[in-house]
């Protein structure tokens, strides 16, 4: 098994080297010059697309791992890309058009399995590569699903609690012969929760088999409240992942987590869940910025009381203003106000990027002070991004691996829906962990095999894989 090394100058509080970016191009940058699969499948060679950017890595990877040409022009494009529009009538009585997708990538191993993900800025694009992320995700954690994604684009933030619940319906009726719980089963992702699950289910079961059972239609989506068959533990599933993935990759970069300084961008379900177990262990959040803002405290911010403050105002702004601690402390654990720019300079050991994609560009990369990316986030940065962290020696925990942990408690969710039994909070946690550091274990192993970066190493065993799959299967008819 490798050995992580800390990479040069990356001292504690000092950040990576200053050496300064790589003026050659990245192995995928390169990869999407030279490799004809763009043309074949009609892909553009822009390196800025973030699914150019996804086919890239995986093309890299399979080539390293000598992954037939077959199964490379399969995966570069997805099996189906459903886009539908539908009517929604508001609280106002007027009637408004949306616009939702559902992109079912690969099913190989099993269903299409993916999240859902309200926001105003959802592209075919960006849903094709969340879509061959999950792929990659599912296939990493040996998982029994391929990949799928989809989306609606509205502002859920800006809706009404029964708006939402209307949209929610409406898109469900509009994919509902295209999704099933043994053939393609969502989940929520940015913008929707346990409670938009539960609408999608209940749309789902009165609108689909009436002779089937209200808990067999229900698997069609997880992360569901527990009340309707939810798993224990599915809330915090991704975040706990990541500390699971930060556990064991950790130490051997010299890090530990009781004591080390971390931030997050982004303070949702992935990023507050992860704050507040690395602050339960002892880790100390010295920095957070989401839509909001940004905020900063080098002594230490209380993640329990931020993530209330969250929960009562919608964002972390507001907090520098003494919003108390958890252990009820008022205004003992403020912080202050900062800027985007002063967020990314402060010191941590680990950066934990849990908001949208693409967030980290050259600009960022450059001014980044982190020994460590654990990627809560799917796709957190840009071609050109990477390019400037690995050239500054930042270590990154790729995503497929580091937020695999909300996909891996869905499939608990799954399997204990698809038994009518229901797991422990306990059980649920260590299969996690135990899946988490088997994922975790096969990445190091693929990265000492094929002497390459974190992430090409993540989506090397995730393909062999996939690539075992299409061997013995073969390829219809
Ligand atoms: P969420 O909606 O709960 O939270 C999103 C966060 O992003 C919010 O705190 C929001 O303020 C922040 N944000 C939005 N725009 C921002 C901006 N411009 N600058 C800074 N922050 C901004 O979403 P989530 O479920 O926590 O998902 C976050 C990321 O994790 C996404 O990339 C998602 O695909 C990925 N992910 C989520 C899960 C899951 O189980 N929820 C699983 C795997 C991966």
């Amino acid at each position: 098994m490798s050995t992580l090394t800390t990479k040069k100058g990356a001292k504690n509080g000092q950040g990576p080297s200053k050496k300064p970016a790589s003026a050659g191009k990245s192995a995928a940058e390169n990869v999407i010059n030279r490799s004809t699969i763009f043309d074949e499948v009609g892909l553009p060679r822009d390196a800025d697309n973030l699914y150019t950017q996804t086919v890239a890595t995986m093309l890299q990877a399979s080539e390293l791992i000598g992954l037939p040409h077959e199964v490379k022009i399969i995966l570069a494009q997805p099996k189906n890309e459903i886009m539908v529009h539908f009517p929604v009538r508001l609280d106002n009585g007027e009637y408004k058009l949306f616009k939702g997708y559902r992109v079912q990538h690969n099913n190989a191993l099993g269903p299409y399995k993916g999240g859902l993900r309200f926001h105003h800025d959802v592209h075919l694009d960006d849903v094709k590569s969340l879509a061959f992320l999950m792929t990659m995700k599912c296939a990493l954690m040996k998982l029994p699903f391929g990949g799928g994604k989809g989306g609606v684009k509205c502002d859920p933030r800006s809706m009404s609690s029964n708006e939402l619940m209307r949209v929610t319906r409406r898109f469900c009726a509009a994919i509902s012969h295209a999704i099933g719980p043994d053939y393609d089963i969502p989940a929520p992702d940015v913008g929707t929760n346990a409670q938009v699950m539960a609408w999608f289910a209940d749309t789902y079961d009165s609108l689909t088999d009436s002779n089937r059972s209200t808990w067999d239609a229900f698997r069609v989506v997880t992360g569901k409240p527990v009340e309707v068959g939810g798993s224990l533990g599915r809330e915090k599933a991704t975040g706990q992942g990541v500390v699971d993935v930060c556990a064991e990759l950790l130490p051997e970069l010299g890090i530990n987590i009781k004591g080390m300084k971390f931030s997050v961008i982004g303070y949702g379900n992935v990023g507050s869940w992860t704050a507040r177990i690395f602050h339960d262990m002892g880790a100390k959040l010295v920095a957070v910025m989401d839509h909001t803002g940004g905020i900063r405290n080098d002594g230490g911010i209380d993640a329990h009381a931020l993530a209330s403050h969250v929960s009562k105002v919608g964002g972390v702004a507001g907090f520098e203003k003494g919003a108390g601690s958890s252990s009820g402390k008022k205004g003992s654990q403020g912080a202050t106000r900062i800027s985007a720019e002063e967020f990314y300079k402060t010191p941590v050991d680990v950066l934990v990027p849990a908001a949208l994609e693409q967030m980290i560009q050259t600009e960022q990369a450059n001014i980044i002070n982190a020994k460590v990316i654990a990627e809560g986030a799917n796709a957190p940065s840009t071609p050109a991004g990477d390019r400037v962290l690995e050239s500054r020696g930042v270590e990154i925990f790729p995503a497929i691996l580091a937020n695999a942990g909300g996909v891996t408690v869905s499939y608990f969710e799954w399997v204990q829906n698809k038994s009518c039994t229901s797991w422990s909070a306990e059980k649920v946690d260590t299969e996690l962990n135990r899946m988490m550091v088997a994922a975790a274990g096969r990445t190091k192993a693929a990265r000492s095999k094929y002497k390459c970066d974190m992430r090409t190493a993540a989506y090397c065993a995730a393909l062999e894989t996939v690539g075992k799959a299409y061997a013995v299967r073969g390829i219809f008819p």
